[in-house]
């Protein structure tokens, strides 16, 4: 059984992450996608939030699962029996910090491989920080994000 993870602060899920989970789960057996506990800033979305998210547009697809994960990814991994980290890239700026990650996991554990996938070209500009930007200024993300999260986000921004 091929188990792959895709971590991340998901803060919210945009397409762009869809898209890389879309295409990872069709070349495993299972795939993690593990929503990151402890990052240095304060996400804007609470774990519960970006776990529902997650879940809700990820419902009915039997071979996906959504977890929360904090500590060393080497770890979770093999808690999940995990051999792969999933990655998305979109320029060479994301390059210079992924590229250590996968070094360094990989000297903490040399069974385990980072797998790059390049983002699809239509979601190439986005980013999770791009939604909460637009998204807090009225912009539109009608099309950066799933449908059935939409009005969530605004709402985020109106209560704050
Ligand atoms: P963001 O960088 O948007 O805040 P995350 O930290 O949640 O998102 O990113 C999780 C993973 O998803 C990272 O590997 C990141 O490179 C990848 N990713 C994010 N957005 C895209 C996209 N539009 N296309 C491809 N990969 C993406």
């Amino acid at each position: 059984m091929r188990i792959f993870v895709y971590p991340g602060s998901f803060d919210p899920v945009t397409n762009g992450h869809l898209d890389i989970i879309d295409r990872a789960s069709r070349i495993c057996d299972k795939l993690v996608v593990a929503v990151l506990v402890n990052r240095s800033k304060t996400p804007v979305f609470s774990m519960e939030e970006r776990i529902s998210f997650l879940e809700e547009i990820l419902a009915g697809r039997p071979n996906i699962q959504v977890l929360p994960f904090s500590g060393l990814l080497v770890d979770f991994m093999r808690e999940q029996k995990a051999t792969t980290v999933i990655k998305g890239l979109r320029a060479v700026s994301d390059f210079e910090y992924e590229f250590q990650m996968a070094l360094l996991n990989k000297n903490l554990n040399p069974e385990i491989e980072t797998l790059f996938m390049m983002t699809s070209i239509n979601y190439s500009y986005l980013s999770s920080s791009a939604v909460r930007e637009l998204a807090c200024y009225g912009g539109n993300i009608r099309d950066l994000v799933p449908e059935a999260i939409v009005d969530r986000i605004y709402s985020k921004f109106k209560a704050r």
